[in-house]
């Protein structure tokens, strides 16, 4: 008699081989067999007609601080997705302390879910999100801009001692069980860095056998020598690379995913181990903040809003971001103000308009000025890419599928709520861009066998019991950027370590999921 038995669906195994139909027996937290006559369970599933697939797993996620919300949240596993990888673009909420945790309430805030960030070490913020009860598993990977901030302040230069301090942060990041390190190079203070500083730190990820994960300098007008510095970093330090959100970003750069991909295949060639992920939309999310050119945010917070107030210092930031478009001018002159939605700020008021609707006849300049001035941690969704690029790289086996989203609640981008369906509908069903052996391949053992997340990533006797199943000619995502929270359609069964927990489309509204740590199961 087994536990659980999901009947009669077409079996991916998430190694991108042909389906089979098959019977998936559970036993406790573990698949027990694939096949046909399985024999008796205590609860069966019909999966007629449904593609039953691992669990999706999520390289960049920005949960972090979601487990410790009121309610569960079950954003992630409505999706088919079972495990998040957070941490992301540099920015993990530990290490950290007193004053690097109260420099990171106010740079990212709104990250936070309403949280109060506090100081802990690494160990600490993971037993913090255990005795939370994700709804999900997480897994967590140590940020550099966390590293620096707890190091070092927001200062631009090391202090002496501070890259070790660094170093030696790090070293008890892993140690504690951190998937990765993960850069954020066009955010305070990652920004300051050069390649020697990362190199420094992702030597230690390399004896811990951990990948590096980049937000890279830049992703547009300077993505060669962005790519460039990445793959160097990895081939020095001989670490895996995960080029995050890959995209040809700013009307400037698009047609650039060719390139980006080449610059891919060729480091591979050079005997570095480097992959990538990407989100299927055309906007982006991220800090308003980053349509300033870097300099504007040097010396913190307080810094970067007394220069917003001075006139001067805010026409010669304009001229800066529009002289010359290139890794240090910001995403302004990458854009238009229509491009710019607001999606979180202080003022309800500005909230779901646009930068153009806005400014209305003011200067949209000097409204983002007032905007970013008045909530430094606003965010927005921007429109920086192209339709082909999107697929150009989506179609090249070296790219996942991670969402890069944010807090599930308010007006967050749609992937937040919708990237895994969304992906399986339009770019899978719709548009034909992969099969679904390979899209699934893609959203499962492609991100476990980059992050060694053992046990998972694949549908086979013995891995976790992580599985979804999702109907091939509904699956979807209806969410726009005005309307974003709405749920997935085409999942109705999502099993986590074992447990149904989406039965029928519903959340069951347990909180099962685990925190992975690194090297263990
Ligand atoms: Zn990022």
């Amino acid at each position: 008699m087994h536990d659980l038995l999901i009947r009669g669906g077409d079996v991916h195994d998430g190694l991108g081989n042909p389906s089979r139909p098959a019977d998936v027996a559970i036993d406790g937290d573990r698949i027990a067999a694939v096949g046909q006559d399985l024999g008796d369970a205590r609860r069966v599933v019909r999966a007629d007609g449904l593609i039953v697939a691992p669990g999706f797993i999520d390289p960049h996620a920005h949960s972090d601080v979601v487990p410790p919300m009121d309610d569960p949240q079950p954003f992630k596993l409505l999706q088919g997705c079972t495990t998040e990888i957070v941490g992301t673009c540099g920015l993990s909420f530990a290490p950290l302390s007193e004053d690097s945790a109260a420099e990171a309430r106010l740079s990212f805030g709104d990250l936070a879910a309403g949280a109060t960030i506090e100081p802990a070490t690494f160990a600490e913020y993971l037993a913090r999100v255990e005795a939370a009860g994700p709804t999900n598993h997480i897994t967590a990977l140590v940020g550099h801009n966390t590293l620096r901030l707890t190091a070092n302040g927001t200062e631009v230069e090391l202090a002496d001692g501070a890259l070790d301090k660094m170093r030696r942060l790090a070293a008890e990041a892993f140690a504690a069980g951190a998937t990765g390190l993960s850069t954020g190079l066009i955010y305070i203070p990652g920004t300051y860095s050069d390649r020697d500083e990362v190199v420094a730190l992702a030597e230690i990820a390399h004896r811990f056998d951990r990948p590096y994960t980049s937000h890279m300098r830049d992703e547009g007008p300077a993505l060669e020598e962005a790519l460039d510095e990445a793959i160097d970093i990895g081939r020095r330090a001989r670490v895996r690379v995960q080029i995050s959100h890959c995209k040809a970003a700013g009307s400037a750069s698009h047609g650039k995913g060719r390139v980006l991909l080449d610059k891919l295949h060729a480091a591979r060639l050079d005997g570095v181990d480097i992959r990538g992920d990407q989100y299927p939309y055309l906007a982006g999310g991220t800090f308003l903040n980053a349509l300033f050119p870097a300099e504007a945010r040097e010396g913190g917070i307080a810094a970067f809003q007394n220069r917003l107030r001075d006139a001067a210092e805010v026409e010669r930031l304009r001229a800066r971001a529009l002289e010359a478009v290139d890794e240090t001018s910001g995403l302004w002159g990458q854009t238009t103000p229509d491009g710019v939605l607001v999606t979180r700020h202080h003022d309800p008021v500005v909230t779901g308009r646009t930068l153009a609707q806005i400014a209305g006849d003011r200067d949209p300049w000097l409204v983002a000025c007032e905007l970013v001035e008045r909530d430094p941690a606003a965010m927005m969704v921007v429109t920086i890419m192209s339709e082909e690029d999107v697929r150009t790289i989506m179609s090249d086996p070296l790219i996942g599928v991670g969402s890069d989203n944010g807090i599930p609640e308010g007006l967050d981008h749609p992937r937040t709520w919708g990237c895994f369906p969304r992906f399986l509908g339009r770019y899978v069903r719709e548009l034909g861009v992969v099969d679904w052996s390979e899209a699934i391949r893609k959203m499962t053992s492609a991100t476990a066998d980059q992050f060694r997340l053992t046990g998972r990533g694949w549908l086979g006797p013995g891995a976790i019991a992580d599985v979804t199943a999702f109907d091939p000619t509904t699956v979807g995502h209806d969410g726009t950027y005005e309307v974003p929270d709405v749920t997935p359609t085409g999942v109705p069964y999502v099993v986590l370590a074992g447990a149904l927990v989406v039965d029928g489309g519903v959340f069951t509204g347990e909180r099962l999921g685990r925190v992975i740590r690194a090297g263990s199961v």
